[in-house]
C-alpha cells in the first residue's frame, strides 16, 4: 500500500515526511484492520515529523484522526462488522492494570501508546487500532467533518474540562486552530462567552463568525478578566500572558503537547489570588465518547481544508507556515 513515513525527523522542508511502499498491515488478535477514507492533520504529526518528539518508531507513519471503515479484524474481536464505519485516535492502547487506569485516568498510563508515533496511524492506505480504542462515530457526519474531532477536538474537550469553566463564565482561548474552534463551539453551546486571543486576522474573524464575543492580538488583554483560558499556541512566551488575563481564582489549561519554554513567571501579577496553571495529557476514552456524543448533539463542525492523501506532506507544510485556519484533512485518493 502508499503510505508516509517519516523517515528522518527533520524540518517538512526539506522533506522527512516521505511517500513509500509499505505491506497492508495485519491486525493482531484484539485489532481491527481500517481502510482509511480520511485522516486529519494533526499539530503533533508535525511535531513527530520534525522530531520534536523523539522517535518511538522508525519510519513511522503519521496519522490520528482517522476515519475509515473497517477491513478485517483479529480473531479476538467481536461487535464490528465489515465495513463499519470507526474512527480511530491519538490514544491507542494501555495497560489497564495500573493505578492511573484504575482510578479513570488512563491518559496518564506509562505503558500507554499512541496511534502515529508508537505504530503507524492514518497517512495511508490502511491502518490498524486495538479494537477497545476504536470509536464509533455519530451518524450524520461525513468523513471529513469527523476526522479532526478525533484529536482535534477530543483535546480541545479535555482542555475545556480542565479549564474548570465555571457555567456561563468568561473563556479565553489562545490561539485558535483546529482544536480551538472545535472547542469554542462546546463552550458556547454550553453558555459560555469566548474571547479569542490570536495572532491571524483570517483566525480572528472565523473565530467572530463562530460567536466569539472578541478576537484581539494573542499579546492583547481581553476586553473583560477570565475566569479560565486555554493555550492552544504551542508558545510558551503565552503563558504568564494568559495568567495575567485572568480573574482571581482562574485557571489555565494548556492544551499542546509541546511548548516552547515559559519565561519566569511573576508571581503577584501571574500567579497570585489562586490562580491555576494546568497541564492537558491526552485524553481518556471517555473524554472521546463524551465529546463525539456532544458534537453531535450541537453540531460542532470543524472548518476543514482538505488535501488529497498524496500530498500529505504539503499539507504538514501548509500548517507549520499557518497557511490556513480550521483543519487540514486528507482524503484518501490512492485507493
Ligand atoms: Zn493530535
Ligand atoms: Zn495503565
Amino acid at each position: 500500500m502508499r503510505a508516509w513515513s517519516v523517515v528522518e525527523p527533520g524540518p517538512v522542508e526539506s522533506g522527512s515526511l516521505r511517500p513509500v511502499e509499505k505491506p497492508v498491515p495485519v491486525p493482531g488478535d484484539d485489532e481491527l484492520l481500517v481502510r482509511v477514507r480520511a485522516c486529519g492533520v494533526c499539530r503533533t504529526d508535525l511535531h513527530v515529523a520534525e522530531g520534536d518528539l523523539e522517535v518511538h518508531r522508525p519510519g513511522v507513519t503519521p496519522g490520528h484522526e482517522v476515519v475509515g471503515v473497517v477491513a478485517g479484524f483479529g480473531a479476538a474481536v467481536s461487535g464490528f462488522g465489515i465495513g463499519e464505519r470507526v474512527g480511530v485516535a491519538w490514544l491507542r492502547r494501555t495497560d489497564g492494570s495500573c493505578g492511573y487506569c484504575a482510578r479513570g485516568a488512563e491518559n496518564l498510563c506509562p505503558a500507554s501508546a499512541y496511534t502515529g508515533w508508537d505504530a503507524d496511524g492514518g497517512y495511508a492506505e490502511y491502518t490498524t487500532v486495538p479494537a477497545a480504542f476504536a470509536y464509533r462515530l455519530p451518524d450524520g457526519l461525513d468523513d471529513v467533518s469527523c476526522a479532526p474531532l478525533l484529536c482535534a477536538g477530543i483535546i480541545g474537550y479535555r482542555a475545556l474540562r480542565r479549564a474548570a469553566l465555571p457555567p456561563g463564565g468568561r473563556l479565553g482561548l489562545y490561539g485558535f486552530g483546529g482544536s480551538a474552534h472545535l472547542c469554542a463551539q462546546v463552550a458556547m453551546a454550553e453558555g459560555a462567552t469566548v474571547h479569542v486571543l490570536t495572532r491571524g486576522a483570517a483566525a480572528r474573524q472565523l473565530a467572530l463568525d463562530l460567536g466569539a464575543a472578541s478576537a484581539r492580538d494573542a499579546q492583547e488583554m481581553p476586553p473583560e478578566p477570565l475566569d479560565s483560558a486555554i493555550l492552544f499556541a504551542p508558545v510558551g512566551e503565552l503563558v504568564p500572558v494568559a495568567l495575567r488575563a485572568l480573574d482571581r481564582g482562574g485557571t489555565l489549561a494548556v492544551a499542546g503537547i509541546h511548548l516552547s519554554d515559559v519565561p519566569a513567571l511573576h508571581y503577584e501579577t501571574e500567579l497570585f489570588y489562586e490562580k491555576q496553571l494546568r497541564s492537558v495529557t491526552s485524553n481518556t476514552r471517555a473524554d472521546g465518547r463524551e465529546f463525539l456524543a456532544l458534537a453531535a448533539e450541537h453540531s460542532v463542525r470543524a472548518t476543514t481544508h482538505t488535501y488529497p492523501l498524496s500530498r500529505a506532506d504539503e499539507a504538514l507544510r501548509d500548517l507549520k507556515a499557518g497557511r490556513f485556519d480550521g483543519a487540514a484533512v486528507l482524503v484518501n485518493d490512492v485507493s
